[in-house]
This record gives structure tokens, sequence and C-alpha cells, in this order.
């Protein structure tokens, strides 16, 4: 398998950090390769009715989720674009971040990835969105924005980075996203025709809340628009030992689900496979397993502010420390590149992939 990570001469993004792949060809996948352009506004032109792409699987999958049955392709993965689509601040950088004064503002960011395909865009997680940034007390309601005071920069919202790379909303077919807290989906309402996937459990306790916190946290306000819902439910697959969902309807099969819960009842991962031959193989977007890159290390440790706030938000315990404890241990086998959703170290390390302009972008969001 052939596979490098450049960065794109094209992408006049300041905000994005990308990968351009290129993958041997598996079974059901056309060749591709660095030099083939991706779809750039291009829509498909394939019927939805002779999906022969996915042949006897597909057509199978077609059936056990009907909402996917127009789908014209799965697509074949081309880029990875790493987008911090929402700066919070919320109180002290040393609380919050780990280093710097207990006064003052720590950081945090939104981190989603927009996967281009040759078929489609596919986005995972959607940050603060337009209307949010419009009328944020009403959607992010007042102790969200009271207490990580959120940058609300339209052009930090993935519609707009997105439309920086020359795409429109229609070009988004699908959004994969960890959890429905609204810092995740505040961007669902500028993309209304893709399909949301979701775990089952995390849309079950969003429709259906058994406790204070959760009915505190899925006020619905970003899926008032009725997105379709596509719901996965992990059951026999593995992933590194982890339950996994394979072969989600409309997206390439590098794409996975791994769920993760413990912050939310159905709160997952979105497993990549990149196909790189050097460095780890895999992303893993961990969402909000953890939230500082010290979870992780050898010697683990977490600023008392993250602690607290996980602490506070979490939906089970046990399930929880359980899940960052085999994180942690998965990130030792140097096979999957794990980051989660709202550390700027995590997001930064992706930074020597961009030239220099995009990395003084980046350090600013
Ligand atoms: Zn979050």
């Amino acid at each position: 398998m052939v596979s490098r990570h450049i960065t794109d001469p094209s992408c006049t993004d300041p905000g994005s950090l990308e990968y351009l792949l290129d993958f041997v060809p598996r079974v059901g996948h056309a060749e591709v390769s660095a030099a083939q352009p991706p779809y750039t506004r291009r829509k498909s032109t394939a019927s939805p009715k002779s999906n022969t792409y996915l042949g006897a699987r597909g057509q199978r999958l077609a059936t056990k989720y009907p909402h996917a049955r127009n789908a014209p392709t799965r697509g074949v993965l081309l880029r990875i674009h790493h987008l911090n689509c929402g700066t919070l601040r919320p109180p002290s950088p040393r609380l919050v971040n780990g280093t710097g004064s207990l006064f003052g503002r720590g950081k945090c960011v939104c981190h989603c990835l927009l996967i281009e395909t040759d078929a489609h865009l596919v986005l995972v997680d959607t940050g603060i969105g337009n209307n949010d940034i419009a009328n944020p007390a009403k959607t992010l309601g007042a102790e969200f924005v009271w207490g990580v005071h959120p940058d609300l920069d339209p052009d930090e919202t993935a519609i707009r980075q997105i439309q920086r790379l020359g795409y429109t909303a229609g070009d988004v077919r699908h959004i994969v996203v960890t959890h429905l807290d609204i810092d995740h989906t505040g961007g669902l309402p500028d993309f209304p025709h893709a399909t949301v996937h979701v775990n089952t459990d995390e849309l079950a306790a969003a429709r259906g809340p058994l406790t204070f916190m959760e009915r505190r946290r899925y006020a619905g306000a970003s899926w008032a628009h009725g997105p379709k819902w596509a719901e996965h439910r992990a059951e026999g697959d593995q992933w590194f030992g982890f339950r996994s969902v394979r072969d989600l309807p409309g997206l390439p099969a590098e794409i996975l689900l791994v769920p993760l819960d413990g912050h939310t009842r159905g709160h997952t991962g979105i497993a990549i496979d990149t196909g790189a031959t050097s460095g780890p193989r895999w992303l893993l977007h961990a969402g909000d397993s953890y939230d500082h890159h010290n979870q992780l290390a050898a010697d683990p440790s977490c600023p008392l502010g993250l602690a607290a706030f996980q602490y506070a938000l979490q939906s089970n315990r046990s399930n929880r420390l359980h899940n960052v404890e085999r994180l942690r241990e998965l990130a030792t086998t140097g096979t999957v590149d794990i980051f989660c959703a709202h550390d700027p170290a995590d997001f930064d390390r992706f930074s020597p992939l961009l030239p220099a302009k995009g990395i003084e972008s980046v350090a600013l969001r």
C-alpha cells in the first residue's frame, strides 16, 4: 500500500490542516493517485438506482439502511482536513491548558474533520454553527456562553471554511458525530441535506433523556430542522479490541465508529484508515473521551479545571475512565494517532503539515 502525507499547495484555507492520501485499490474501490484531482464542485452523475459500486454488500446495506438507498457511491477517500470550528475561552489557562497563569482565559478548540472523497464531502463533528452565532443564548444556552466564552467567529464555522475551499453546503452529504452535545452539533443546521450518522444510544439519549444532565445537554436546538439520521449500533466488529461499526452506508469503508461511552451515553470515536505506511496508519477522533493530551501520556495527568469539567459532564464515570485507559494503551502501539476534540495542543500537532502561513493561522485559532 502506498501512502503519503503532504500539504496540498492548492489549499488556500489557512484554518485547515490536511492530508492528501493515495490508496492502492481495495475491493470495490477505484484506484486513485495523488495526481488525480478531487471531485471539486462536480456533482456525481451516477443514477441513484444504478448503485453497482456497492455490489451485493451495498445492496444488503441499502436494505438495512433505507435512507441511504439513493446514495450514489460510498466515495474514495482523498483528503482529510483538520478544522477548528469554534474557539472556546474558558477561565484560567493553567486550569484548562495546564500551563500559564491561573487568571485570564484558557483556550480550547472544536476539532472537526472535513473528509474529501471523489464523490462528496464528509464532516466529522460540526462545532459552532451560524445559528449559534446569530443567537447564542438560545442555541448554545447562556450557561455555555458564560462558562466557556466561545469566540463566535463566523470565519470559524465549518460552512464558512468549506466555502473557502470552494465547496458548498450541498457538497457535504454525510456528517458523522462523536456525540450530540451542542459544541459538536451547532453546525448541523448549516448542512440541512446531509445524512447525520450517530450512535443509536446517543440518539436515544437525546430523544429520551433519562437524567437531569441529559435533559440539559440535549436541548435539541441543533436538530430542530429535522436532519436525516442514520443510527448505528456496535455489534460484533472489533477494532484493536474496541467494538466498532463498519460499513457506514454512503461512506468510504475506511471510516469506522468506535463507541467510547462515558462522556455521554452513546459517545463514539471516529476512526479513519489513512493507509499510511510510515507513522500511525489510523486516525482516531476521540471526541470528548478525554480533554487533555497528557491524559494519554505514560504518566497521565489532567489540569484540574478539565478534570472537574469531565466529572461534571460524564454520563458514566467508570466507563469513561476505562475508555481513557484503553485509549492510553492504544496510543502506545504507535498504530493510531489519537486526538480529542478540544485540546489545542492535539490540534496543533498536525501543524507541521501546513505551510508557515497556515501554522500561524492555526495558532491564532
Ligand atoms: Zn465537547
